[in-house]
């Protein structure tokens, strides 16, 4: 039941066909592919705000974000202003400069880590601190949650093995299984796996990451006490807790994930990861945590890590400036808007007769077609996609661009104003009766 109005999106379409005879599928990640919903992603010319305008002139209201970084909005003017000077001073020199250190200073000031090492894309950030993790604790084995997502790091791309507590098995090919065989995928928010796990290979445990509010299965919150309980259980057990606030970071809250949990009840991360908000639009992420930790890297410690962008005067000028301007308004209004839309999203669901569940962390929120609540990825995985692609597609058509996937966050920013909410709300009603139908 999904549709995609043919031939209303022409450019968008030949340029398509152009992408697919060039890079698999079209595009340069995958989500960004209509495969889960059908039809023709949009190719987009220019942003401005809360607004996509695509190639064939048609203007959506972004639900998407980039996937999390446009905090902001799009072309912020701010922003533009502060990249365009730096640009204007040579894009990359390959030695230390100052706006990645004003950039690490401003994180050390909002979440907790002591020291920071920029990376360029969440996966590196993930994939180094697991590497440090390893050579700090001079252990092997890594814990994660099935339906957490740290990038594509290989021996994070890991289904769970046979048992509970059994090793995890490649979550793809061209991962080999020595990639994944230190690896234990565990059931979120079931502390018990965790104990048994603990239980079994405690003093194997390099780490435990996991998302600090688990956003790439839809919003999975932490139960109460959760990550509170993680970081306590890894300390007893001598292994680090890594939290990925790539997502999260700067984003749940003006101190991510942490600044909702962990900040009021006292605890800690090891380590954290970061990327998205941090790098305003640009490729830049980071890890950091314990400087006791830190200082393990080279070229200070023996744990080998670099990066020939790593810290980009753009990328790090782009984050710095964001960050800047990233007030206590910004995560209000944002607070204010994603109340308003899911408030909107679930009456409209509900009136149409569609099962949904609503979940958020702090301003951020997703939409499960499925009766709650979602725990884990078993819970997420009843999701009705089929549903969701009708809804995606009325709501395009009615210019509003959703994640193009039933499991993904819908992000918001400061630039969604009345107008760009209205847009939303008014479509909503045509898109649950699409839902309904489907
Ligand atoms: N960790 C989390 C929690 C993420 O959401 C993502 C990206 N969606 C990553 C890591 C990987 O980041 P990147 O795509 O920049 O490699």
């Amino acid at each position: 039941a999904t549709y995609d109005p043919a031939g209303s999106v022409p450019a968008s379409e030949a340029l398509f066909a152009r992408a697919k005879a060039v890079t698999p599928g079209g595009v340069n990640s995958p989500v960004r592919a209509f495969n889960a919903v059908g039809g023709t992603p949009r190719f987009i010319r220019e942003a401005q705000g809360a607004w996509l305008t695509d190639v064939d002139g048609n203007t959506y209201v972004d639900l998407i974000c980039s996937w999390g970084p446009m905090l902001l909005g799009h072309a912020h003017p701010e922003v533009l202003a502060a990249v365009t000077a730096a640009v204007a001073r040579g894009t990359s020199y390959g030695t230390p400069t100052e706006p990645e250190v004003a950039l690490a200073e401003e994180i050390v000031r909002r979440a907790p880590v002591e020291e920071v090492r920029f990376v360029s894309s969440g996966t590196e950030a993930t994939m180094s601190a697991i590497r440090l993790a390893r050579g700090f604790t001079g252990r092997d084995v890594v814990i994660k949650f099935a339906g957490c997502y740290h990038g594509h790091v290989d021996a994070l791309l890991a289904a769970a093995g046979s048992g509970l507590a059994t090793f995890a098995v490649p979550g793809t090919p061209g991962v080999p299984a020595s990639s994944t065989e230190l690896t234990l995928v565990l059931p979120y928010n079931d502390r018990s796996a965790v104990e048994k796990a603990f239980a079994e290979y405690g003093d194997r445990v390099a780490c435990l990451i996991t998302e600090a509010s688990p956003g790439n299965m839809g919003i999975v919150p932490p139960e109460p006490g959760f990550n509170a309980f993680l970081a306590e259980t890894c300390r007893s057990h001598g292994a680090l807790f890594v939290s990925d606030e790539v997502m999260t970071g700067f984003r749940a809250s003006a101190q991510g994930q942490w600044g909702l949990d962990g900040k009021v009840e006292g605890w800690t991360p090891d380590l954290v990861t970061f990327g998205k908000v941090m790098g305003g639009g640009f490729p830049a992420a980071a890890f950091g945590g314990r400087a006791d930790i830190m200082r393990r890297l080279s070229p200070e410690g023996p744990v080998y890590q670099a990066g020939t962008l790593s810290g980009n005067p753009i990328a790090t000028t782009a984050g710095l400036t964001t960050l800047r301007l990233a007030t206590d308004e910004v995560y209000a209004h944002i607070g204010a808007a994603a109340e308003t839309v899911k408030t909107a999203v679930g009456e409209a669901l509900t009136t149409a007769g569609v099962a949904h569940t609503i979940q958020s962390t702090g301003t951020m929120f997703s939409v499960f077609f499925t009766d709650g609540p979602v725990r884990n990825f078993d819970d997420a995985s009843r999701t009705d996609s089929a549903a969701y692609a009708a809804f995606f597609h009325a709501m395009l058509e009615h210019r509003v661009y959703l994640p193009p996937s039933a499991y993904e966050t819908w992000f918001l920013s400061a630039a969604h104003d009345e107008r760009a909410v209205q847009t939303i709300l008014d479509a909503l009603p045509a898109a649950a009766e699409a839902a309904a139908k489907a």
